[in-house]
């Protein structure tokens, strides 16, 4: 079966957050189960820079905004990737430093209608072989609004592949003018309530849910969140209508790069059977990065630790407003590594200024600190206040860092609440809020620090929680089933 997955972003070539991570390990996962897969990025500056053997596949003249775009389709290799990457080359579009969807000064690239209406028409054509290369995709699955137009651009074809659609974050609709409609020559009858006009405007991601065969998000509990109006960011009517096609698939975790008994940015290696010594010098060894002399008292305190988009949605404010009690109250210290707004940035840095000494943070984007921390830290703050999935829960879990979470999305999906009752079935592997609030967060990191003081009790968490298997297997059989039948078992 060939499977062309088209998507905005991908590790370990270019990431923002949890699709980068789902692009790269889930089409590796379709591929070791037999499938021809193959993945088509745009072609940002960041990326070409890193492919080995590029190949041009071809050229197509494609229709922007107002305007013809000539764009190149490169097929190229990467080392860190298995398959043959596809790339829509365009350097008026795409030729452009850092963040992919965002200006350097913040604000949204003004040409993002334009930039991903030429990538989602490129990818239809590639679908359907426009390029007669030999290769006509029996499936394609796009990822977020910055590919919605796809499976609606595929629906006016006579013979078009099976299209299936991932929600990976509803928050982001990819919503645009009817301007800009208008200079995309979209075509008429898309701009109605059944098709992908939204409040006047015109939504990407609408038109994705509206026209694909399939559409999946990544948790079971997200997937009946969004057909709700306090999560459906005004497309649950869409998707209440649309339930018989709506799937949720948990993420998997890929263990080849989140593994603590393999990852190279460890300091030493452990396991759920041998924790120690290995998990303590991590917790020495981040620690170093932030205090001259690593003291038996600061190893010993309980470390608390977050990385995160610093976004609402992450509930970074929450956890801003219960440090200052815990530092007063308890022995806590925390390690926070994150980027995003500004405001954010700057209290999380004025808070580390005033307590030097036991709020430690990394203000940034860094791959080797995101490991380093999930293997240093004895527990982890993810107090979102929605999450499609969430994949940082999972690593924290395999990590033996457990994790304090919100009772929303994947985190319910995969975190099993430290209850009297959940101990003593050994089911039990981190702490679930009771509320969505900073009273409901500061509950539960105290149920947290409590069972910490209690060595016993903690290695059976750190055991169980290590033990989880969050392999891709699973979850990449289940998107099989829909590739071919269209619907589940
Ligand atoms: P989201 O996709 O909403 O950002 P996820 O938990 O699904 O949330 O995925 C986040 C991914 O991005 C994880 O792999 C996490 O380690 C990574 N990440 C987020 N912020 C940073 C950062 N500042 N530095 C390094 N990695 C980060």
């Amino acid at each position: 079966m060939n499977v062309l997955f088209t998507a905005s972003e991908s590790y370990p070539l270019l990431k923002t957050g949890g699709l980068g991570d789902v692009v790269y390990s889930l089409p590796h996962a379709l591929n070791r189960l037999g499938l021809d897969v193959r993945v088509l990025l745009p072609g940002y500056r960041d990326i070409l820079s890193q492919l080995d053997d590029i190949q041009i596949t071809g050229w197509l003249s494609v229709q922007g905004a107002g305007r013809m775009h000539d764009v190149r389709i490169l097929s190229a290799t990467h080392p860190g990737f298995e398959l043959r990457l596809w790339i829509v080359d365009c350097a008026e579009l795409f030729d452009r430093p850092g963040n992919p969807y965002l200006h350097p000064d913040g604000y949204d690239w003004p040409d993002n209608a334009e930039r991903y209406a030429v990538f989602s028409r490129a990818a239809a054509m590639l679908a359907m072989d426009v390029l007669e290369s030999g290769w006509r995709a029996d499936v394609v699955h796009s990822h977020d609004w910055q590919t919605g137009l796809v499976p609606a651009l595929l629906s006016v074809e006579t013979h078009p592949p099976r299209t299936v659609f991932t929600i990976h974050n509803l928050a982001y609709g990819g919503h645009f003018s009817h301007d800009e409609f208008m200079a995309l020559k979209l075509p008429g009858h898309w701009w109605s309530g059944e098709g992908i006009e939204f409040y006047g405007g015109f939504s990407m991601l609408k038109a994705g849910l509206v026209y694909s065969d399939v559409i999946t998000t990544v948790s079971p509990t997200y997937a009946s969140e969004i057909t709700t109006p306090a999560f459906g960011y005004g497309m649950e009517g869409i998707l209440q209508a649309n339930s018989h096609k709506l799937h949720g698939i948990l993420n998997g975790v890929d263990t080849s790069v989140w593994n603590p008994s393999s990852d190279p940015f460890l300091t030493a290696h452990y396991s759920a059977r041998r924790r120690n010594p290995g998990k303590r010098k991590n917790k020495a060894a981040l620690l170093s990065h932030f205090c001259a002399t690593v003291t038996d008292r600061l190893l010993s305190a309980p470390l608390l630790g977050m990385v995160s988009r610093l976004v609402e949605q992450k509930g970074v404010d929450l956890v801003l407003e219960i440090i200052p009690e815990l530092l007063t109250r308890t022995n806590a210290n925390f390690v926070l590594l994150g980027a995003g707004h500004h405001h954010l940035e700057n209290r999380i840095t004025d808070l580390s200024r005033q307590h030097a000494q036991r709020v430690f943070s990394h203000i940034g984007y860094s791959e080797e600190v995101a490991h380093q921390l999930e293997a240093g830290a004895d527990i982890f703050l993810m107090p979102s206040r929605f999450e499609p999935c969430g994949l940082n829960q999972m690593y924290s879990l395999l990590y033996g860092t457990l994790p304090v979470v919100n009772d929303t999305g994947g985190l319910a999906d995969t975190v099993v609440d430290a209850t009297p009752a959940n101990i003593a079935n050994r089911t039990a592997t981190g702490f679930v809020m009771k509320a969505p609030t900073a009273q409901g967060l500061l509950e539960a990191v105290d149920r947290a620090l409590d069972l910490h003081a209690n060595t016993r009790l903690w290695n059976q968490l750190q055991r169980t929680a290590m033990e989880q298997d969050f392999g891709w297997e699973k979850s990449a059989l289940e998107y099989i089933l829909l590739y071919k039948n269209g619907h589940a078992a």
